[in-house]
């Protein structure tokens, strides 16, 4: 992995400095500091996307293997996830997982066969009831008012105790300084440093400015976003009018992700 040149480098220590993470700031905060970061330019007026309890449908009968590596190819890339080649040290915002380990417990045999060979897209399923939050000492990770679950990276003592909580394996922890393992900078999105722990976002910053997650975007309609609090969303009347399952709804996390399968 070729490492950032110095120039490279004090710009964006320079742009993380300045830059509270958008990821990181309360929903009030967030439309501004989201519009200057994606924009680089202040715009008035500019309108949230609206919900109380900010969900996801994922038709998976509508995406295959290499439309996961898509999509987590812009996610990362906006997001400036690390490419870190050990596996033991990954950093993950959106990947692919089989069947059997996005819905162990739940399925039924013929089902787990059906879909043996499938990859599944999995990220965090931004829980009604976290326990990656409640867990946290110092705050860093919470709910804002539209029910994304964010991270404040200042915060994050990377005690880990939210890793350990979360049964979906949707965070990462920086075992190594991810901006060694940045093939490109995004100056518009912060980067993160060695020692805190990061996951998707459901791409607060662009909601924030009435722009949908970049995974749904590019799923090309496979993928819906939307108020699970709003009877008339996409996402509700998708989850009323189709078969859907959420993964490990035994353990009371109430998940926001839904798969139709
Ligand atoms: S999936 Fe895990 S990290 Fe995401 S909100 Fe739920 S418990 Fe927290
Ligand atoms: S690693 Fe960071 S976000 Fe997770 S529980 Fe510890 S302080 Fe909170
Ligand atoms: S919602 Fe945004 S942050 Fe989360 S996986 Fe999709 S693109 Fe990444």
């Amino acid at each position: 992995m070729e490492k950032m040149s110095r120039r490279k480098f004090l710009k964006l220590g320079t742009l993380c400095a300045a830059g509270v993470s958008a990821a990181a700031i309360g929903a009030s905060s967030v439309a501004s500091a989201a519009t200057t970061a994606t924009t680089g330019t202040y715009q008035k007026n500019v309108k949230r996307l609206k919900g109380t309890a900010m969900g996801m449908v994922i038709d998976m009968r509508e995406i295959d293997s290499e439309k996961i590596a898509e999509l987590q190819k812009v996610c990362h890339a906006f997001h400036n996830v690390p490419n870190v080649p050990n596996e033991k040290d990954e950093v993950k915002w959106i990947w692919a997982e089989k069947y059997v380990n996005l819905f162990a417990g739940e399925t039924t045999e013929r089902l787990a066969e059906k879909f043996a060979d499938k990859d599944f897209v999995a990220l965090c399923n931004h829980c009604e009831s976290p326990v990656c939050v409640r867990v946290c000492p110092t705050k860093a990770t919470f709910t804002n008012d539209q029910g994304i679950v964010l991270m404040d990276m200042h915060r994050c003592i990377g005690c880990r105790n939210c890793m350990a909580a979360c049964p979906y394996g949707a965070r990462s922890f920086n075992f190594v300084n991810p901006r060694d393992y940045l093939d490109e900078v995004n100056y518009a999105y912060p980067t993160r440093m060695k020692g805190v722990v990061e996951k998707c976002n459901f791409c607060a910053e662009r909601v924030a400015v009435g722009q949908l997650p970049l995974c749904v975007e590019a799923a090309g309609g496979a993928i819906s976003f939307g108020d699970l609090n709003d009877p008339e969303s996409k996402v509700s009347k998708l989850i009323a009018e189709n078969f859907t399952l959420q993964r490990k709804i035994n353990l009371g996390t109430k998940p926001k992700v839904y798969y139709i399968i």
